[in-house]
């Protein structure tokens, strides 16, 4: 079978979410990938989810996608962060069994209807009057479609750098894409070159973790996926945590020039939030210490995933380095540590629904689109491979709104401000968050997603169930009385926790009275966030003055140099470029009008 309605390029996570949503929307699907054995392959850390990205995983989840059901069959240690915290930023993350995530993977996209898998190399994508009819594939075939999905993650052009070697690869072990790398950057020349890093691995039979802290799972124990059970999850086992000490960082420093990311070999830009260890060497003198947290990399394996040692220093080095960590004396490294550099393309390119302006049928998702992360490229793939479908069926794409969710958040930022910088997820870009929890995903979008064909019969039925217990629990509280006010008011007061209602707390999913409280708990400062919203939106034609100084507290440096760069003459141009929290704080200065002019030339002052 040659004949497709949509193709997929790559099985990495945006990959096989864009291949299973277009086949669950009805299409006959083709993902095309140059290597079946490492569809659902994670490149670099073993773990699904983190703040921001654990929010994107149950959007996923919510509209019917893979990565939260893997996750629960594939996690070796679960969390939930920022538990401390308000509902709004609290976050799943989930230490994952590399294999077992791969072979999870494998399965929904092996047994997805709709769906079939070719292992080869697309080395051309075939077009008929600026519109997409097909790829080209090694060797000498041709699968034809009216709508493809790019998602070649940083195998375009991929360049892997340890000390001062340099070969092409799309990481370790896998060829790059050259010829595509080639076409692409002819349709669509706005693309540039980033890069990112991994540590080294180190063998765990070599590592004394008597000298480290033991970082057990939390209990309850956390579920990712709404339809998933603590019975879908394999044997728990701990992380453990060290830190790197100041003869590790003289170590780092002396070799500082042989680093290729300081040598002056790679021009790309690297992730600001998972910087190499030489980096934060370099930026941070003053910190004698590094938190590395050693991650197995699975039950049956012995490997651990130092986490914080990323380096692209030559192997020699990466070894001393290693061996100055305490209970890393004599670790024995299983495999370098290195960095990549690769092509993407600016997403000011796409539309909302993340099809090129360039080449109708054509969408691009994941790393390509200058994204780092596995859930930032699995919810990318995800609306690439439902719009791709939807463009075959003559439905309207989806572009999901700002308020509506994460991945909303993540496409507009995307498509307005594009990226200089790989782009990853946080709770602090989205305005709504506290609206935008992971506890209501669903509630936010399946109803959306089976509107659109893409949340199956059974998935339908237990999200039915779980509203419509919700709805009646929450009328309950209006009605129920508590001494003098209603539950609903009581269970309003910060100490005051949904256990308390004694005989009345009927719920039991631990998912379900999460949002329950937070529900009630929110209710009042939504109320004012919107009011809020409403005020800033007002406010948009307030003028910036040219010599504003941006060095503003409660701004990070990142914000900083985005507006010194750009410097918006209004608060219009600068909602285009900040984080919502970011306007916020400088709407906030600008109406207090306490600021100096600047008497110091930017570039002087801003910190990356
Ligand atoms: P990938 O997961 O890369 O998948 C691409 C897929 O496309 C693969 O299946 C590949 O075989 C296939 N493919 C490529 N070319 C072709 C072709 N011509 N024909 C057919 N198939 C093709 N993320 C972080 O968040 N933090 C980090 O610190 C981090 N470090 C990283 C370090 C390294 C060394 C690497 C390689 C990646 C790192 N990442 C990191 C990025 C993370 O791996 C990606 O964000 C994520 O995998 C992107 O998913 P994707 O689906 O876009 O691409």
């Amino acid at each position: 079978m040659t004949h497709f309605d949509v193709i997929v390029i790559g099985g990495g996570h945006a990959g096989t979410e864009a291949a299973l949503a277009a086949a669950r929307a009805g299409m006959r699907a083709l993902l095309l990938t140059q290597n079946i054995e490492t569809i659902g392959q994670m490149s670099c850390n073993p773990a699904i989810g983190g703040v921001g990205k654990g929010h994107l995983v149950r959007e996923i989840d919510a509209l019917g996608g893979c990565m939260a059901q893997a996750a629960d069959r594939a996690g070796i240690q679960f969390r939930k962060l920022n538990a401390s915290r308000g509902p709004a930023v609290r976050a799943t993350r989930a230490q994952a069994d590399r294999a077992l995530y791969r072979a999870a993977v494998r399965q929904i996209v092996e047994n997805q209807p709709n769906l079939r898998i070719f292992q080869a190399a697309a080395t051309e994508i075939t077009l008929r009057n600026a519109q997409v009819n097909g790829v080209r594939a090694a060797p000498d075939l041709h699968f034809r479609a009216p709508a493809v999905v790019l998602t070649a993650g940083t195998f375009l052009a991929g360049v892997i750098h340890i000390g001062k070697e340099s070969r092409e690869g799309g990481r370790a072990g896998d060829p790059h894409a050259g010829p595509l790398a080639q076409q692409l950057r002819e349709i669509n020349p706005v693309s540039a070159r980033l890069k990112t890093g991994t540590p080294p691995r180190l063998d765990g039979r070599t590592i004394d973790f008597s000298k480290t802290e033991t970082q057990p799972g939390d209990h309850p124990r956390p579920i990712f996926s709404f339809i998933g059970n603590a019975s879908d999850h394999p044997r728990q086992v701990p992380c453990h945590i060290t830190e790197t000490t100041p003869q590790a960082h003289d170590i780092v420093r002396a070799a500082l020039k042989q680093s290729a990311m300081f040598s002056g070999k790679i021009s790309g830009v690297g992730p600001r939030y998972c910087p190499a260890i030489e980096d934060k060497v370099h930026r941070f003198p003053d910190r004698p210490r590094h938190r590395i947290f050693l991650e197995p990399e699975g039950l049956e394996c012995n490997e651990y995933y130092p986490n914080g040692a990323s380096t692209s220093l030559p192997f020699a080095v990466q070894t001393e380095m290693i061996r100055a960590i305490p209970g890393l004396e004599n670790a024995h490294i299983t495999r370098p540590g290195y960095a990549i550099e690769y092509d993407f393309f600016d997403p000011r390119a796409l539309s909302p629904a993340l099809e090129t302006r360039a080449v109708g049928g054509l969408f691009f998702a994941g790393q390509v689109n200058g994204t780092t992360g596995y859930e930032e490229a699995a919810a990318q793939g995800l609306v690439a491979g439902l719009n791709a479908a939807r463009m075959v069926q003559n439905a309207p794409p989806w572009a999901p709104s700002r308020d509506e969710s994460y991945i909303g958040v993540m496409l507009d930022d995307l498509a307005t401000r594009g990226v200089s910088e790989p782009y990853r997820m946080f709770t602090s870009r989205a305005e709504h968050r506290l609206s935008l929890r992971e506890d209501n995903a669903d509630l936010r979008l399946t109803p959306r997603g089976r509107e659109m064909g893409i949340v199956p019969d059974a998935r339908w039925a237990h999200f039915c169930q779980r509203r419509e217990r919700l709805e009646k629990e929450e009328a309950k509280l209006h009605e129920m009385r508590m001494g003098e006010c209603s539950a609903f008011q009581f269970l309003k007061r910060p100490s005051a926790a949904y256990a308390d209602l004694g005989a009345a707390a009927t719920l039991r999913d631990a998912a379900d009275i999460a949002e329950m409280e937070a529900r009630v708990k929110y209710a009042g400062y939504i109320r004012r966030q919107n009011k809020a919203d409403a005020r800033l939106r007002d406010e948009e034609s307030r003028a910036i003055p040219p010599d504003f100084d941006f060095a503003l507290s409660g701004l990070s440096a990142e914000m900083q140099a985005v507006l010194e760069k750009s410097r918006p003459v209004n608060l219009r141009q600068a909602r285009r470029i900040l984080t919502p929290a970011a306007l916020s704080v400088l709407a906030a200065h600008l109406r207090s009008h306490s600021h100096p002019p600047r008497s110091h030339p930017p570039s002087s002052r801003v910190r990356s």
